[in-house]
């Protein structure tokens, strides 16, 4: 255990079988925290996704997720933090009381991929302290907003060098951490992109260092929408895509665009791993069955 809280990589985690994940991010000197910078990204434990209108489709698990709650997943870290404490006291610090904020102290910032209610679900989020920072796409930062439940929600911006870089995201993200958004201009719903969430192994700040990248992409995104990524400044250095597997079709429009598209994804990035997403089996309800290839 203490051999890999040496590794600056973060620890990537499957909470639902679907596409809900965790990624712990080792803090590098955590002077003040506990060991892990712990990112959730996409929850839905609980509740059913709508597809359009209640009418047309509601689906639900039909796997139970490994996390049936945001309080479940906080006490788990929880658990996770006070084990390395006590097994590796010299490496590890404990939460203070005093830094603890909100129901959920040990989840450090929510991302969210898409607007849909299996990415963007309400249910679940609310669960959230208001205080827990959400990152967003734009359409699924708008509907957060409305809600009115959480103090800070920031859109993650389209990437676009070379006006930008990951690097100019903004507080309270740490600054070796960045997000930004991959889209095809064709692709007018944008269902079709990418989230790259930029990390910074030196963990300078000071120094535009290179980055690793995990590259998002729950229904797919065409290869020659990644090719800025090598244009990016600090370099971008793709290491795991996570893409789904399975084509799905819905009223003949191609909603998960499936594994023959995703080899040519890690062929263009060069990403060192690929892990699959949504691809789960999920109870569909109301007319949506008809109408699925
Ligand atoms: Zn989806």
């Amino acid at each position: 255990m203490e051999k890999n809280l040496h590794s600056p990589r973060p620890i990537l985690t499957h909470l639902n079988g679907d596409t809900s994940w965790l990624l712990q991010f080792p803090w590098p000197q955590h002077p003040l925290s506990h060991t892990y910078y712990n990112l959730l990204i996409d929850p839905w434990f609980k509740g059913v996704q709508i597809d359009y209108f209640s009418w047309f489709s509601r689906q639900r698990h039909a796997v139970r997720p490994a996390v049936e709650s945001i309080e479940d997943l906080n006490n788990y870290l929880a658990d996770i933090e006070n084990i390395i404490h006590e097994r590796c006291s010299p490496l590890a610090h404990s939460r203070p009381d005093a830094m603890a904020k909100g129901k959920n102290p040990y989840i450090d910032a929510i991302l969210i991929s898409h607007e849909f209610t299996d990415h963007c679900n309400e249910h679940t989020l609310r669960e959230l302290d208001v205080s827990t920072p959400i990152f967003a796409t734009k359409a699924a930062a708008t509907i957060i907003r409305r809600w009115h439940h959480f103090t800070t929600v920031q859109d993650i911006s389209n990437f676009a060098p070379p006006d930008r870089d990951w690097t100019d995201f903004s507080p309270p993200l740490p600054k070796w951490l960045g997000f930004a958004r991959l889209v095809s201009s064709l692709d007018i719903g944008h269902i079709h992109s990418a989230v790259m969430i930029c990390y910074n192994l030196q963990h300078d700040s000071e120094v535009k260092q290179p980055a690793e990248a995990i590259i998002y992409t729950p229904h797919g995104i065409k290869a020659d929408s990644l090719s800025q990524i090598s244009q990016a400044t600090p370099s971008i250095r793709p290491l795991v895509l996570i893409h789904g597997l399975h084509e799905v079709f819905i009223c003949g429009q191609q909603v998960n665009l499936g594994a023959v598209n995703g080899l040519e994804v890690q062929r263009s990035t060069g990403a060192k791993y690929w892990i699959t997403t949504h691809d789960v089996r999920k109870i569909l309800t109301h007319i949506l069955p008809n109408f699925l290839a």
